[in-house]
């Protein structure tokens, strides 16, 4: 059959290629030269996950070249086909790995080559929440550079992580559209070996989400077949090199979508020929059993959350809300049923063509709900939303909350029609999509005009604010009744469970007590389910018997049990999408955190990703912890172990968002003023003996405390 020789050919082919770039690499850089991938802890990722060894030297690599020999039996058997695609797969890092030897950097803009860890650990909730549907990986020319486009659109407008290798690249380019992964459309790069760049972020979702072992090749494809949404779509002419590819990714579970007619065979619901190109999106969600959620908002630009990144520069801008320089606001409010009449949007003051191009201009707008099940503990909750609502629209840019908010409306988005009016639009369908379970009535009142939203501000909306941050310093975790547990991250850390409290929120950053409590209400069903307080075990733990028995159930039995302030006894399991992460720092008896965006190395000799993949997959791991940036204030912070005395290093900007914070907590509970003057950052120390000379001068805490191990 014709597949067969059209895999093992193409196989055959890249395996040549590869044997021969490693020897040329081999003799031009000597055997013992380093091979890796910039920010990653996964060296060379696919040949880790699927073989367990790790690749660090281009002698490894030359060996490694048998093992992939080993996986190209020629039996024609469907199985053989598959894993000649795998062996294609491994073949084509390799090849990718040696353009980056020396630290070199083979890509440039707009392609991104290689992505690092710390894109996939982002990827995690909005996959799982399905604000990404998907992945679509394209491949080749598309007939003509406005059927690409058009393709390319249709996925980006669903909200679909779009990946695009080969010809495809110069067609998006010539047409202008904008990529990178703020708009959710990544060029990986030409080659069609640079394919292998999503292929790697899949295979360390399983890694690092899924607790698969590398190795275990069976179960990693299980995962990606399971769990990863991704699809091909590759146009023709089809070589056996692209074939062989084709039968990897159909390995890994991902369906392959062509328009290649010629090319005989089709296999239902894997390998699918369509001539039409307008019907790929259809045919590959579908092929991939990928829903949409839509939400019809009456707009005249686009709205989907792959336009939630976009930036709006000065230059392009039609006019800006700053509430940094005048005075502006978002609000929700809760109303009396009588007093909101539904899909009222009221613009009280000058509309947008009013104003000067490009000036700064004033905005407050409140959204009154009114419903029999609403409670104002939710108004913080949809009003954080509105950060997300508001960036989704096309040419539309929002930063900040409450009465820090800044609003670009971009030129093109006022061309097109936009008006201020279509602000209260977005938040009035968004709300009543998101929230119908609470909000029976919505309607939104825009305030234009200065004198309004100062009167307003200084008034109404700073009394509510108040109010509100008062109830927040009153909620700890002695004065709940309940705590909350979330697994939505199970859809790809199937036995993950948060315990959310007041004083721990959710290890990604995005889930607070209340956000969970709101879920609860929404969804009672859902992933976050009501942990009544019970059974207290260890207070100093904070351990309880109810959590335990709620872990135990929502982790299918994975888990026994979980201590809520501990990171040596039973702590907290991570999926793999937390914010930051600490580790034990032996030398000064304390902790290092590092966050997602923090490149450099810390004193425990790792680097995020590397600290990362200490943990993850919803497996205990004493001495590293996941968790938001939040918590680091928090009075529970490592509660048992001494609590947050005990950081002793943060990369410095870190330090300076969460300082007035964790000063204000250090010198409640301990005393210490302006305790971030005492933590290490990488200004200071990289590593443990220049951190720990800096830590007695500073006479940090840490140093007296009990050992920790
Ligand atoms: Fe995932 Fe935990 Fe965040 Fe829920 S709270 S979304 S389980 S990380
Ligand atoms: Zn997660």
């Amino acid at each position: 059959m014709l597949l067969f020789d059209t895999v093992f050919n193409g196989n055959d082919k890249v395996y040549a290629i590869t044997e021969e770039a490693v020897n040329a690499a081999i003799a031009q850089h000597g055997e013992d030269k380093a091979v890796s991938f910039p920010d990653t802890a996964y060296v060379l990722p696919c040949y880790y996950s699927v073989t367990g060894t790790k690749i660090t030297t281009l002698k490894e690599m030359k060996e490694a070249l048998g093992v992939i020999k080993s996986l190209m039996t020629r039996e024609r058997r469907l199985n053989d086909a598959f894993m000649s695609g795998v062996a294609t797969a491994l073949c084509a890092e390799f090849v990718e790995a040696l353009k980056y030897i020396d630290g070199a950097t083979p890509y440039e803009a707009p392609c991104a080559g290689h992505l690092p860890d710390a894109i996939i650990r982002e990827l995690g909730v909005p996959l799982v929440t399905g604000d990404i549907p998907g992945v679509a990986v394209i491949l080749g020319s598309a007939p003509s550079a406005d059927e690409g486009v058009a393709l390319v659109k249709s996925y980006q407008e669903q909200g679909m992580l779009v990946t695009l290798v080969g010809g495809i690249i110069d067609q998006v380019v010539e047409k202008g559209m904008k990529t990178g992964a703020n708009v959710r459309v990544v060029p990986l790069g030409k080659d069609v070996t640079s394919v292998i760049h999503v292929v790697s972020v899949a295979l360390r979702a399983a890694l690092i989400f899924g607790n698969i072992k590398p190795g275990d090749a069976a179960n990693l494809m299980k995962y990606t077949f399971e769990r990863v949404p991704a699809f091909v779509n590759a146009f023709k002419p089809l070589d056996d090199v692209i074939v062989a590819c084709g039968a990897g990714a159909i390995a890994l579970g991902f369906p392959v979508i062509t328009n290649d007619m010629e090319f005989t065979p089709s296999v239902p619901k894997s390998l699918i020929k369509l001539d039409d190109v307008s019907k790929f999106n259809a045919a590959s969600l579908e092929a991939r059993d990928i829903k949409i959620k839509i939400t019809h908002i009456d707009i005249p630009v686009s709205f989907a959350s792959a336009f939630e990144g976009e930036i709006i520069r000065r230059g392009d801008m039609q006019v800006e809300f700053d509430g940094s320089r005048v005075d502006c606001f978002e609000l929700v409010q809760t109303k009396e049923l009588t007093e909101v009449e539904d899909h009222k949007i009221e613009l009280i003051g000058p509309d947008i063509d009013e104003f000067e191009v490009g000036s700064k201009q004033s905005i407050g707008f409140v959204v009154e709900v009114a419903g029999k099940k609403m409670q104002t503990d939710f108004e913080p909750v949809i009003e954080r939303k509105f950060h997300s609502y508001i960036n989704c629209a096309e040419g539309i840019m929002h930063t900040g909350q409450r009465d820090m908010i800044r609003i670009r409306v971009s030129k093109e988005a006022f061309d097109a029609g936009f008006r201020a009016k279509h602000l209260g639009e977005i938040l009035y369908a968004k709300v009543k999509n998101d929230y119908e379970a609470v909000v029976d009535r919505c309607q939104v009142k825009i305030y234009t005009k200065a004198e309004d939203c100062t009167n307003l501000r200084h008034g109404l909306v700073t009394e509510m604010f108040d109010k509100r941050d008062e109830r927040l310093l009153s909620l700890t975790d002695e004065s709940v009744d309940v705590y909350y547990s979330c697994i939505l991250c199970q859809a790809f850390s199937p036995s993950h469970v948060c315990v959310v409290t007041p004083e721990r929120l959710g290890l990604c950053g995005a889930v607070s007590w209340l956000d969970a409590k709101a879920t609860n209400e929404l969804e009672p069903e859902g992933a976050c389910q009501i942990i009544t307080k019970e059974g207290v075990l260890d207070e100093k733990l904070g351990a309880y018997e109810s959590v335990n028995d709620a872990v135990k159930k929502y982790s299918m039995g994975a888990l026994e049990r979980v201590t809520l302030y501990s990171i040596m006894e039973d702590p907290m399991t991570s999926c793999g999408c937390f914010e930051c992460i600490c580790g034990i720092e032996p030398l000064s008896n304390g902790v290092a955190i590092a966050n997602r965006e923090y490149a450099g190395v810390t004193p425990l000799g790792m680097t995020f990703p590397e600290m990362a993949s200490m943990t993850g997959g919803g497996v205990q791991t004493p001495g590293f912890m996941g968790h938001g940036k939040h918590f680091i204030s928090s009075k529970k912070f490592m509660a048992a172990e001494g609590g947050l005395e005990r950081i002793v290093w943060m990369p410095k900007e870190l330090k300076e968002t969460v300082a007035e914070r964790l000063n204000a907590t250090a010198k409640e509970m301990y005393g210490i003023d302006n305790f971030t003057d005492m933590i290490g950052d990488e200004t200071i120390a990289e590593d443990p003996e220049t951190l720990f000379a800096f830590l007695q001068e500073k006479n940090h805490p840490a140093l007296g405390m009990d050992p920790l191990m």
